[in-house]
């Protein structure tokens, strides 16, 4: 085999529903040189890292830190930690990501109970109230932003009311966490993850996961150890606390990139970086509404980082996105699960909100949808985001 030549990516605009656009000083921080991961000068970052953290989710729990995998390995660090075998666990799904909760749960050994929406719609209190009287799991899990659907899980009270009935709160804060707030204290969540490559804009790689002092006695209670050596609550935290107890060794240049993205996020603010992903998607909306097309999650529940929106009738799923980045670079999602062929799913995640973004995503697909022959008024969409611009 000749040698491949060297790894030159050509430019892409993210505005699928992850990874999104890398801020250039992430990519900076990570062609930095490495430290060890137990150096004097690492653990400093480490600290500075999980205070940031902290700030980003809204709490004081001190067991906050970044998991090594992605947010797939979060979700499977709070199930596996929280559930010893039998435990009664509910899962809430209206998406293909609850599935994957109840899917890991139940590899977990937990009594899986499900409670479900139509894709694209989200759970009241009465109907959880309802599962929490029949069922009394020691855990309820539910995704707060649903990235198959674009459905946004309001979280006021939910968190009381599962302590009513002495149930602890998972929350699924990949596609959250940085794009709408995320108040883990405020709302009691007792565990919650996320991930790197959503609205922190950070590559993939890191699970930012944090656990209420409810969560921790909970663990410390534990009868059995926890299944996942990897994933062992009890031991990591002994080098992410004091000890600095050798686990497993840190991704250092993850860390690095997660510090930078961090900085990022605290230096903009947390409610200027919220306004600004609610005005871009308020334009892409104005524009997609100007092209006729519709969104797949409920009014009044759609999340600003995913839309997840109808595609046209007689309008060809794939080739519009293969037109999209092979003439324009632009990277938007297919559907999932019960959304294949039927729905786009547009970010607009942390650095990749952009208004530039917006209006080039629209006047390119306003292209495609004429050559597909639909009958759209040309520059419509692009004049209807200039509007929302122009009026905030
Ligand atoms: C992306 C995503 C995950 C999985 O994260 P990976 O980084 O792909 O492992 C889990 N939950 C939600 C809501 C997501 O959007």
């Amino acid at each position: 085999m000749p040698l491949p030549g060297q790894l030159n990516p050509s430019p892409r605009v993210l505005m699928g529903p992850g990874p999104s656009d890398v801020h250039p000083r992430v990519l900076t921080a990570m062609a930095t040189p490495l430290v060890g991961h137990l150096d004097p000068e690492f653990l400093v970052i480490m600290n500075e890292t999980q205070e940031m953290l902290r700030d980003v989710f809204q709490t004081k729990n001190q067991l906050t830190f970044p998991v090594s995998g992605t947010g797939s390995a979060g979700m499977e660090t709070c199930v596996v930690n929280l559930i010893e075998r039998d435990d009664k666990m509910i899962v809430c799904v209206n998406g293909v990501f609850g599935q994957r909760m109840a899917d890991v749960a139940q590899r977990a050994g937990a009594d899986v109970t499900t409670i479900e929406k139509p894709w694209g719609q989200v759970f009241d209190l009465d109907s959880i109230r309802d599962a929490l009287k029949k069922t009394k799991p020691k855990v309820l899990g539910i995704v707060h932003a649903e990235t198959s659907t674009g459905a946004r899980q309001p979280m006021e009270e939910l968190g009381k009311l599962c302590h009513e009935f002495d149930t602890l709160l998972l929350v699924d804060a990949v596609t959250s966490l940085g794009g709408i707030p995320v108040e883990v204290d405020r709302w009691e969540i007792d565990a919650v993850y996320s991930g790197t490559q959503k609205c922190l804009s950070c590559p993939p790689g890191l699970a930012p996961v944090s656990f209420s002092p409810r969560a921790m006695e909970a663990i410390n209670r534990r009868k059995t150890k926890v299944q996942s050596w990897y994933l062992d609550m009890t031991m990591v935290q002994r080098y992410w606390g004091d000890e600095r107890f050798y686990h497993h060794t840190a991704p250092i240049t993850m860390i690095y990139a997660l510090r930078e993205a961090l900085r990022l996020v605290l230096e903009e603010g947390l409610q200027a970086r919220f306004q600004r992903h609610e005005r871009n998607h308020s334009a892409l909306k104005a524009g997609l509404q100007a092209l006729g097309i519709e969104y797949a999650a409920e009014e009044g529940y759609q999340l600003p980082q995913l839309n997840a929106v109808k595609i046209p009738g007689g309008v060809d799923d794939a080739s519009v996105r293969k037109r999209l980045l092979a003439e324009f670079g632009i990277e938007i999602g297919g559907g999932l699960g019960d959304f294949k062929g039927k729905a786009w799913r547009i970010g607009l995640m942390g650095y990749s909100s952009r208004a530039n973004n917006v209006l080039l995503f629209l006047s390119a697909l306003e292209q495609c949808l004429l050559s597909a022959g639909l009958k759209i008024s040309a520059g419509a969409a692009v004049a209807a985001a200039n509007e929302v611009y122009s009026k905030n």
